[in-house]
């Protein structure tokens, strides 16, 4: 195994993190993993796109200064090693950085290269926004409504990867330990002699940091709501107090500013139905952000058929996994969905495709590169460069409304202009340049109603 040598950019410089913020330099110094398979083909079309949405921004005041680091199948060919100790080192020293898909190792001790990342950084918020660009082919009718944000939790539930295969040494001692220690539970078990077993860890701590960082994002962002989705009534002391945890936090570090249906339900409980609602109505007309929950399975039901009723969605990690793909396949699926890994409390951030490596299209400049170009879009509106930022989305809302698209959306939209991966990008850049009236035929963040108190009613639980 050969450590690379990482050699940082002459000129650049690190972006530091200051009294809880970022403090960006003119040129900062960002690394990169550009990704295996299609990765190649994307980070070039993507990296373009990036330096030319801060260019056209900037006027050559601001530059990044790229530098690659590496991971996956490139830095196993070339090191030995799947994860070198520099690659992590590299987004820790610099903080923020990007990276493209990564094909998951065979065996070996590592079970994912992101999901180790996420681990060794202590990325705990996964950030999701699912958003709809016009003309995007969609399975829905209203794709438009869809506007939301997943608040996924990156570092608990089962995601801890603590397991035992079945009939393993392992797994008997564990079920051994489970009989003598707990026998009322371990005679739950239907069959434990073939059982494999997976342990669930949801914590105070981990929920209360990424419930926080969901609720300031909401509130910075004017958001109208902050949805807890959970399977609390089955998993009472994981998912349920998951939700427990999130509504006690919301009213007791965001007090007046917030409105909750625990609130609601001690209203209900003291004064009656109809005063808790008339004090939920009154509270949301004053603009307090309305905090509530949904249960998980009933909440893929409810964004697809009253979408405009979500906003921020804060969950624990497996159910965050499977909405955030549900979500985007409503605005065009996971070739155009981004995706960030955030530590808000020291500022560590990497943003990355969210699909993987599509082996069968490498190096044919064929996929789609809309999930890093959008990623590249979060991660300079998380440095502060909304200009450039705004850019690119003026940019991808321009080249898809003229249906120059790649195959995956060609396949699925009349009249529209196949085109290469790489010339996606260039369309990108062209059409930066169109005047911003132009750009959508919708806006970006659509109005939606005040709810009604009744709305709850329908999707509670019994
Ligand atoms: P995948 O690479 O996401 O590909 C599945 C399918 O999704 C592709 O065949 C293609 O569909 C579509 N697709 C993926 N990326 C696309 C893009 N940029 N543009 C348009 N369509 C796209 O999933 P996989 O084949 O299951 O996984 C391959 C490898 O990637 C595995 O090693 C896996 O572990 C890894 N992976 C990595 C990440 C990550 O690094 N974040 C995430 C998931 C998987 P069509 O065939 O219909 O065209």
């Amino acid at each position: 195994m050969i450590e690379p040598t990482i050699t940082p950019p002459a000129g650049g410089e690190r972006i530091i993190w200051k009294d809880g913020k970022l403090s960006v330099p003119d040129r900062p110094i960002l690394p990169f993993i550009e990704g295996d398979g299609t990765g190649r083909d994307i980070w070039r079309a993507s990296v373009r796109v990036f330096d030319a949405a801060v260019q056209k921004a900037y006027g050559g005041a601001r530059k990044i200064a790229w530098l690659e680091v590496f991971a996956g199948e490139k830095a196993f060919e070339q090191f030995g090693t799947w994860l070198p100790d520099s690659t992590v080192k590299g987004f820790r020293d610099y903080l923020v950085g990007i990276k493209g898909p990564l094909t998951t190792p065979i065996g070996g001790g590592i079970r994912s290269l992101n999901v180790a990342l996420r681990k060794l950084l202590d990325l705990y918020v996964c950030l999701r926004p699912v958003r709809y660009f016009a003309d995007v082919p969609s399975p829905v009718l209203h794709p438009e409504k869809v506007d939301m944000v997943i608040f996924r939790e990156n570092t608990e539930d089962i995601y801890t990867g603590i397991e035992f295969e079945d009939g393993t040494p392992d797994a008997r001692r564990f079920l051994d330990l489970l009989r003598e220690d707990f026998p009322a539970e371990f005679a739950k078990i239907r069959f434990p002699a073939t059982a494999g077993v997976g342990i669930k860890p949801i914590s105070r701590e981990g929920t209360e940091r990424l419930v926080r960082a969901a609720i300031r994002y909401a509130l910075d962002n004017r958001r109208r709501s902050v949805t807890f989705m959970h399977k609390g009534n089955i998993m009472k002391y994981t998912e349920g107090a998951f939700r427990n945890w999130g509504y006690s936090l919301a009213e007791r570090e965001f007090g007046e500013q917030v409105y909750t249906w625990s609130q609601w339900e001690r209203t209900k409980s003291a004064h009656g139905e109809s005063a808790a609602s008339a004090e939920q109505q009154s509270a949301e007309a004053a603009g307090r952000l309305l905090v509530k929950d949904a249960i998980a399975d009933i909440i893929f039901q409810q964004t697809i058929t009253r979408a405009d009723e979500f906003d921020v969605i804060a969950c624990p990690n497996l159910n965050g996994d499977f909405l955030s793909d549900a979500l985007a396949a409503q605005v065009g699926g996971i070739g155009i969905a981004p995706g960030g890994n955030i530590n808000y409390t020291t500022g560590h951030a990497v943003f990355e495709a969210t699909h993987g490596t599509a082996p069968k299209y490498a190096d044919l400049d064929k996929v789609n590169p809309g999930s890093v170009i959008l990623s590249g879009e979060m991660m300079l509106r998380y440095m502060g460069w909304n200009e450039a930022a705004d850019l690119i989305l003026r940019g991808v809302e321009g080249a898809i409304a003229a249906k120059t698209v790649t195959y995956d959306f060609a396949r699925l939209m009349k009249g529209a202009r196949e085109v290469k991966c790489s010339a996606f990008g260039d369309a990108v850049i062209a059409s930066m340049d169109r005047k911003p009236e132009a750009a959508a035929k919708k806006p970006a963040t659509p109005k939606k109603p005040v709810r009604k108190p009744e709305a709850k009613k329908k999707g509670k639980k019994k």
